[in-house]
């Protein structure tokens, strides 16, 4: 557990703070929605201890962080072989966040704007907002 390992404390609520992150894999959850699922495994949580705690993690690469000056911040779990800098698709009818997996057009503009700037880029956020299919009344083809 990395927390340990980093010299934090490993209390409960922390615990069960990580383990609504493993187990939403795939997801992207916020504070709240976090708060929510961690207050019925112990009433005494708190939301700020949800967010400190999403903060650490944060920090120390366990969690992304969808966008820190959002206050529609959403948290997804850190997996090995997917790239946190991902592209999002954000329906602006249902707020759901859709993945994009392939990542080929951002590494591109990476090493394209490298190349013109000479500027060295650490983190990109793609967001892309629009109409899921579901909103649109549509099926995926
Ligand atoms: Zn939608
Ligand atoms: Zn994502």
């Amino acid at each position: 557990m990395l927390l340990k390992e980093k010299g934090y404390k490993l209390t409960e609520q922390r615990q069960i703070i990580w383990n609504i992150m493993m187990e939403s894999l795939g997801e992207h959850l916020s504070t709240k929605d976090i708060w929510e699922i961690a207050r019925k495994k112990d009433h005494t949580l708190g939301v700020a201890t949800v967010y400190r705690t999403l903060q650490i993690m944060d920090e120390l690469g366990m969690v992304t962080s969808f966008d820190k000056r959002d206050e529609l911040n959403k948290y997804e779990l850190n997996t090995e072989g997917k790239s946190s800098v991902h592209p999002h698709l954000i329906c602006m009818g249902c707020e759901k966040i859709i993945d994009v997996a392939e990542n080929l057009l951002i590494s591109e503009s990476i090493v394209k704007i490298h190349n013109k700037y000479n500027f060295e880029i650490k983190d990109i956020r793609v967001k892309c907002y629009g109409i899921c299919a579901e909103c649109a009344g549509k099926t995926i083809k």
